[in-house]
């Protein structure tokens, strides 16, 4: 019986101050990553004073990321938690991480690559690729709304695209992506301007 030899290769996660504890690969083709966060504090929620996450965990997370091999990608993790004894009743806070938002079921790179994707498309199409749910990424779309740009990384102005999503099955409400052409030929996403009526 021949021996097949699977290659393998070390890719960068994209997401800082984590460390990789495994990975998994399912039978169904999603992949798994799980990750322990390497940052030591987090500001209590009543009083807002740095206090060391060293007070456990909170429940698991996990975080659909940019896909890997073409495979649907989480980040799995407990979040690290911190109890404040300068509070009266020693409050517990869970670490929430620069690279998500506390409610998002996404990494925030993965919202900026759903944004990529609606660029002359629509929320179905990228839903059924993606295999992300229509709710799921009007939110993406709604997270991004009104983030600010960050001038210092566009270098190129001149072709700027408008791309108008409808945002709601049935109802004339869009969102507009206005994205530039950059010098390397990249496209970067500039704003996400918000929900309105189309007018006719
Ligand atoms: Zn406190």
């Amino acid at each position: 019986m021949a021996t097949q030899i699977q290659a393998t290769i070390e890719i960068p996660l994209d997401i800082p101050d984590v460390e990789v504890l495994r990975t998994e690969i399912h039978p169904d083709g999603k992949l798994l990553i799980w990750v322990e966060s390497q940052v030591e504090s987090v500001r209590c929620g009543l009083c807002g004073r740095e206090v060391r996450a060293t007070f456990g965990h909170g429940q698991e997370i996990q975080l659909r990321h940019l896909p890997v091999l073409g495979m649907e990608t989480y980040i799995c993790m407990r979040p690290r938690r911190g109890r404040c004894v300068e509070c009266e009743t020693e409050p517990t806070t869970t670490q929430v991480l620069a690279w998500y938002d506390q409610r998002s079921p996404h990494t925030k790179v993965y919202d900026r690559y759903l944004l990529k994707q609606l660029v002359n498309s629509t929320i179905e199409d990228v839903s059924l690729s993606e295999n992300v749910g229509y709710d799921a990424i009007v939110s993406a779309l709604n997270r991004q709304i009104d983030a600010k740009v960050d001038w210092e990384q566009v270098d190129d102005l001149s072709t700027v695209g408008i791309d108008e999503v409808a945002m709601s099955k049935g109802r004339k409400n869009y969102a507009a992506i206005i994205t530039a052409r950059q010098k390397d030929g990249k496209v970067r996403i500039l704003a996400v301007l918000p929900d309105r009526k189309k007018r006719l």
